[in-house]
């Protein structure tokens, strides 16, 4: 068992900001990094709205710089994974990874969202074979190739215009005629020869065998379904929250966010969260990071209060 003052688990924008403020505090507070390190802007290629960068960075880049900032003031950082926490008796909570049990005085918990999936037939079946949820880490592998991408979100035009540089077509699905994007992005996807939009239109099957080749679509205004070719579908219908850990330990929304009070603090006093795992609003790296610098700073005034 490893003694532990500050455990933050996640190692996201706010997991390490959290870490950052912590260790400026001399907590020397330990990163449990879940199972992406750096969380889901480490797979955003383009970071173009985070202060400091005018000409823009990358995720990868991002996430290495703050790794490197907190550390450099004594944060730790492991490689492994929450399997089980105790919340339920007061600090000291109890926290396995698949490595080690951590006894950790207070807890901060930056666990992120995921992506959604469709849930349609051929979907799990194909992922890693033309399914993707992530075109940094796939777009390569389309080049010259034909792909979809599902959504009409700024994640599905953001990552639609970053598999233009590989893929030869580019066909953006949305269930309505309206994009929900913002204007930047809109304007860029409308001025780029490989994006075309199909409007009012939904997946119902992804086809393929061993790989994808085709899905299969309905247009919600006409009812008509079509069997298109297709080498790869790239999936960006919104996230859902990392909580399944502390289901029946910490309150959640009927979403499965954290509920925070005042001051990050979760239901459970000593509990602190930040970031995506409980906003479901703003989901930027700006504001995840402002969260984990509170959260950071609030743990810091609890166990000072407490010794
Ligand atoms: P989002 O804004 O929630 O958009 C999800 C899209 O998927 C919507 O267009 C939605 O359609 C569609 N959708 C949802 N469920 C679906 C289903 N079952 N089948 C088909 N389509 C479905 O998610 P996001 O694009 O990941 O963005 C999340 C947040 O991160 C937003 O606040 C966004 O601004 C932010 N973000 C910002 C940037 C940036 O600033 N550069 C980049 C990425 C993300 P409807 O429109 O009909 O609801």
């Amino acid at each position: 068992m490893a003694n532990e003052r500050l455990v933050i688990i996640g190692s996201g924008p706010a997991g390490l900001t959290a870490a950052l403020y912590a260790a400026r505090a001399n907590l020397e507070p330990l990163v449990i990094s879940g199972n992406q390190l750096g969380g889901q802007v480490s797979i955003t290629y383009e970071v173009e709205n985070y202060p400091g960068f005018p000409q823009g960075t990358t995720g990868p880049e991002l996430v290495e710089l703050m790794q490197k900032q907190a550390e450099r003031f004594g944060a730790r950082m492991v490689i492994d994974e929450v399997t089980e926490v105790d919340f339920g008796h007061g600090s000291p909570f109890s926290i396995k990874t698949y490595a080690e049990t951590y006894e950790a005085q207070a807890v901060i918990v930056c666990t992120g969202a995921s992506p959604k999936r469709l849930g349609v037939p051929g979907e799990d079946l194909l992922i890693g074979k033309g399914v993707s949820f992530c075109a940094t880490c796939d777009g390569f592998f389309f080049r010259g190739k034909d792909v979809v991408v599902v959504g009409g979100g700024d994640s599905a035009l953001e990552e639609g215009l970053f598999l233009t540089r590989f893929a030869e077509r580019v066909r953006v699905l949305h269930r309505r005629d309206s994009l929900r994007a913002g204007e930047t992005l809109k304007r860029r996807a409308a001025a780029n020869p490989k994006m075309d939009f199909v409007w009012d239109t939904v997946v119902e099957e992804i086809l393929g065998n061993g790989k994808v080749e085709g899905v299969a679509v309905r247009n919600l205004k006409t009812q008509a379904a079509e069997r298109w070719s297709t080498d790869g579908v790239f999936i960006y219908i919104g996230h859902y929250p990392n909580t399944d850990l502390f289901r029946g330990q910490l309150d959640m929304d009927e979403r499965g966010y954290l509920v925070i009070g005042d001051r990050q603090m979760t239901s459970v006093d000593g509990v602190f969260a930040a970031g995506e795992v409980q906003d479901a609003v703003y989901r930027q790296v700006a504001t995840s990071v402002g969260q984990g610098a509170a959260a950071g700073m609030m743990a810091e005034r609890w166990l000072a209060e407490r010794s």
